[in-house]
């Protein structure tokens, strides 16, 4: 028998399944709504509704954005002869935040992981492919700056680009590059100081 009502019961456990979110934290989280104003949790409530409904991922680089083609990609300051792949939007937001980069972006929505069962066919590579040669129509030259985390599942999915790469034999017209290593290995590039991230992308080694 539970001693909660199962309504809270039921709010422990979502807040339990948000990322660095353990049970005891999860129930704090439930207390805070119990005692604040009813207002809170409406607004909570409102807002985690609006962003499902009104958020969708860029049909070009797949990031999230609230219109078909996001602002990176429409803009016509941006140089899409150049695209930096990372794992997900918060990568995106990182590198916007660093101000280093005037190109566009490609979201993988995650790295290749055989202990988590990820592999290839879970992430965007057939999207990125057809990315690649959709860009190659509008440009002579364009570089891909691979900024995978500098781990061991970074480093796979970096592997597994280069040689997607090289299967479409689009020779000299590619350019591949791979974040330098100012970058701690096994660190969280959205956890990275400005400073890190702006160096590792001004050196970042051709592939
Ligand atoms: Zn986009």
């Amino acid at each position: 028998m539970s001693v909660l009502p199962l309504s809270v019961e039921k709010v422990i456990e979502e807040f339990g399944r948000l990322p660095g979110v353990g049970p005891k934290s999860a129930a704090r989280m439930a207390y805070h709504f119990l005692r604040s104003s009813r207002k809170d949790a409406s607004r909570l409530a409102k807002v985690l509704l609006e962003m499902e409904e009104k958020v969708v991922d860029c049909t070009m680089c797949f990031n999230v954005s609230d219109s078909e083609v996001c602002a990176i990609c429409s803009s016509p300051l941006r140089d899409s002869s150049k695209i930096c792949i990372v794992e997900d939007p918060l990568d995106v937001v990182a590198f916007e935040n660093a101000g280093v980069f005037k190109g566009v972006y490609f979201v993988l929505g995650g790295l290749i992981s055989p202990a988590d069962g990820i592999g290839a066919d879970e992430l965007r590579f057939k999207e990125l492919k057809a990315r690649i040669n959709a860009v190659l129509k509008d440009h002579e030259a364009i570089e891909i700056i691979i900024a995978t985390n500098p781990n061991l599942e970074g480093e796979a999915t970096s592997n597994y680009i280069t040689d997607m790469i090289s299967s479409m034999e689009v020779g000299e017209k590619v350019k591949v590059s791979r974040l330098a290593m100012g970058l701690p290995t096994g660190a969280d590039l959205e956890y990275a100081d400005q400073l890190t991230l702006k160096r590792s992308f001004e050196g970042r080694n051709i592939l």
